[in-house]
C-alpha cells in the first residue's frame, strides 16, 4: 500500500465499490479498504464446524461474512468481504419510485435524476428475471395466489442480477468486462443469501471491483478502518490489518466513507465524539434511520397444488407482488432458503453453541455486554425454522415485504455504565410505533397470501421474535 492516494474508500459494497470503479476510470488514485475476506469461487463455507467461517467479529478474531446483530430493539444482517452486500443479498433490482423522493430526500435527488444511473447499473450487473422456461413451484404459486386474490396484474418477477448461462456451464468473462473471471451459469440452488459459490451471482467482486483494479485501484481486504483524523489537505485514514495483526495509516485527500448503514455511523460517531477527530461533523449523524420497512414471514404446511413449493429451489427471490399507489406502501416477495445452512445458523445461537460461549466469555470481559442472545428467540428460530431436525419442510414459504417505515430509528454510542471509563458501545433505537399503519398492512395483506397457500400456521418472525426487525 502506498502512504498516501487522491481517494481513499472505506468499504466495497455498493457505495465503496460503484464510487471506486468510476473515479479510477476518471484517472484517480484510489485506494480501497474492506474490513472483511476477498472470497474467490468456492470458498464461502459449507460445513458446519467453525462459526468463525461465517460470522463477523473482528474483536472474537471471526473473520466470517455474515455479521448478526441483534440489538435490544432491531437485529440487522449486514455482510463483510469484498463485494460487501452483494455477497449476501438477494440479487433484487427494483428501482425505488418516485414519490419516494418527496420526503427525507436531498431536494435535488428524484428519480429523474437518478433514472440514468439505475441504468448504468442495471448493465453493469446485467440484470434480467428469472428466465421464462425456469419455472418454480414458489413462482408458480404466488402468481396463482396474486390472481386470486385480485392482485394478478400486480405480480411481477424481478430483475435480478444473476449468470443465466447456460446452467453449471463455465464461461470466461461472460459479460466481456476485460477481466480475469470465469462465471458459471446459475444452478438454482438457493444459497444466494450465504455467498453463491458458482460465480453465478453478479456480486461487485465480479464487476466493479475487477474493473476498479484493471483501471489502477487498489483493494486492500482484510482491513479495517478504525479512525478518520483531519489534515490540512485531507485526511489519515488509520486501519487495522486484521491478517498480519497491525496496525497502519493511509492519507487520502479524499475519503469516501462507504462501510454501510452501521459501519459508516459507527465510525463518524466515533470520529465526532469519541476521538474528536471530526468535530465538524453534523449532529443529526445517526438521526432518521430506517429498517427499509423490512418485514419476515411465513408460511407452513401449506397445502394442495401447494403442497411442495420447493423453497430450496432457485434464487432466493424470483417473483412479488406490488402494494404501490396506495398507503401504506411496499412489496412483498417470496424468499427461497438454503435449508441445511439455516437450520446452523440457527443452532448457532442455542445456548451452548460455540459462537454463544465465545460472545459470553468477551461480555464477561466487558467488551460485548450488550450483545443479547435471548435464549427465547433461540429457541423460537430453532423450532419454527430448523425445529432442530436438520431439515426444512418442502411443504413452506418465506415472505420478506419491504416499504416505507417512518425512519425515525437512531444509532448512537452509549456507555455500558455511565462512567467516563466505561467502552462506548453502539446503540440501536427503533420504535414500532410510528411504523404500525405499514407493518399492519404487511400483515393483513400476507394473511390473504398465506390463506390463498392453505397453510395451516402462520407465523411472524418480525414481532415473535424479540418485536424485532430484521434489515
Ligand atoms: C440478506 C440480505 C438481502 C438483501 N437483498 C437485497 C436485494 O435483493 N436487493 C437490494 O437492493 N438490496 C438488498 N439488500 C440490501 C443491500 O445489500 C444493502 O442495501 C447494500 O449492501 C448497502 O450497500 P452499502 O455499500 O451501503 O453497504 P454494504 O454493502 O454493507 O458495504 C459496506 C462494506 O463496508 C465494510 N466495512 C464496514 N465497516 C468497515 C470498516 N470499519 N473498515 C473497512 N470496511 C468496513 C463491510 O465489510 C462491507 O463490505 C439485502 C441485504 C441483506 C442483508
Ligand atoms: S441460485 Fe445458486 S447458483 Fe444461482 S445465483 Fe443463487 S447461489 Fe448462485
Amino acid at each position: 500500500m502506498k502512504d498516501a492516494y487522491e481517494v481513499v474508500i472505506i468499504g466495497s459494497g455498493f457505495g465503496g465499490a460503484i464510487t471506486g470503479c468510476r473515479l479510477a476510470e476518471a484517472g484517480y488514485s484510489v485506494c480501497i479498504l474492506e474490513r472483511g475476506k476477498h472470497y474467490k469461487k468456492g470458498e464461502f463455507p459449507r460445513k458446519f464446524d467453525d462459526s468463525r467461517d461465517w460470522f463477523w467479529n473482528s474483536k472474537l478474531d471471526f473473520n466470517g461474512f455474515i455479521d448478526f446483530r441483534f440489538d435490544k430493539d432491531i437485529a440487522v444482517l449486514l455482510s463483510s468481504g469484498v463485494g460487501g452486500g452483494s455477497l449476501i443479498y438477494a440479487n433484487v433490482h427494483i428501482r425505488a419510485p418516485e414519490n419516494i423522493f418527496k420526503q427525507g430526500w436531498p431536494r435535488d435527488i428524484n428519480r429523474d435524476v437518478l433514472s440514468s444511473y439505475y441504468d448504468k447499473v442495471a448493465e453493469m450487473l446485467n440484470v434480467s428475471p428469472l428466465p421464462e422456461h425456469k419455472n418454480l413451484p414458489k413462482t408458480e404459486a404466488i402468481r396463482k395466489v396474486a390472481d386470486e386474490i385480485g392482485k394478478g396484474n400486480d405480480w411481477d418477477k424481478p430483475d435480478l442480477a444473476i449468470y443465466w448461462g447456460e446452467e453449471r456451464v463455465e464461461k470466461e468473462d461472460p459479460y466481456g468486462f476485460g477481466i480475469d473471471i470465469v462465471q458459471t451459469g446459475c444452478r438454482y440452488c438457493g444459497e444466494c443469501v450465504i455467498g453463491c459459490n458458482y460465480y453465478s451471482k453478479n456480486t461487485l467482486d465480479l464487476n466493479y471491483i475487477p474493473v476498479a483494479v484493471n483501471n489502477g485501484a487498489e483493494c486492500f481486504p482484510l482491513h479495517e478502518v478504525s479512525k478518520i483524523e483531519q489534515e490540512d489537505e485531507g485526511y489519515n485514514v488509520f486501519y487495522r490489518d486484521l491478517d498480519k495483526k497491525t496496525e497502519g495509516v493511509v492519507f487520502g485527500k479524499k475519503v469516501i466513507v462507504a462501510a454501510g448503514s452501521l459501519g459508516s455511523t459507527e465510525l463518524l460517531l466515533r470520529c465526532r465524539y469519541q476521538y474528536k477527530t471530526l468535530p465538524k461533523l453534523s449532529k443529526s449523524l445517526g438521526h432518521n434511520f430506517s429498517g427499509n420497512g423490512d418485514f419476515l414471514a411465513g408460511a407452513l404446511n401449506t397445502k394442495g397444488e401447494f403442497a411442495d413449493l420447493q423453497p430450496r429451489n432457485g434464487p432466493t427471490i424470483t417473483s412479488f407482488i406490488k402494494y404501490w399507489n396506495q398507503y401504506p406502501e411496499f412489496y412483498l416477495e417470496e424468499g427461497g432458503m438454503p435449508l441445511d445452512e439455516l437450520v446452523f445458523l440457527a443452532g448457532a445461537f442455542r445456548p451452548d453453541s460455540d459462537y454463544l460461549k465465545k460472545l459470553k466469555r468477551s461480555i464477561l470481559r466487558s467488551i460485548f455486554p450488550r450483545t443479547i442472545f435471548r435464549r427465547r428467540s433461540n429457541k423460537l428460530f430453532i423450532e419454527t425454522i430448523g425445529k432442530g431436525e436438520g431439515e426444512l419442510p418442502s411443504d413452506m414459504m418465506l415472505f420478506l415485504a419491504m416499504g416505507r417505515d417512518a425512519a425515525d430509528g437512531q444509532i448512537r454510542l452509549k456507555r455500558i455504565f455511565p462512567l467516563p471509563f466505561f467502552p462506548q458501545k453502539l446503540d440501536l433505537r427503533w420504535r414500532n410505533k410510528q411504523s404500525m399503519p405499514l407493518f399492519d398492512k404487511i400483515i393483513e395483506e400476507q394473511k390473504k397470501v398465506t390463506e390463498g397457500l392453505i397453510p395451516i400456521w402462520v407465523c411472524n418472525f418480525h414481532f415473535s421474535h424479540q418485536k424485532l426487525s430484521v434489515v
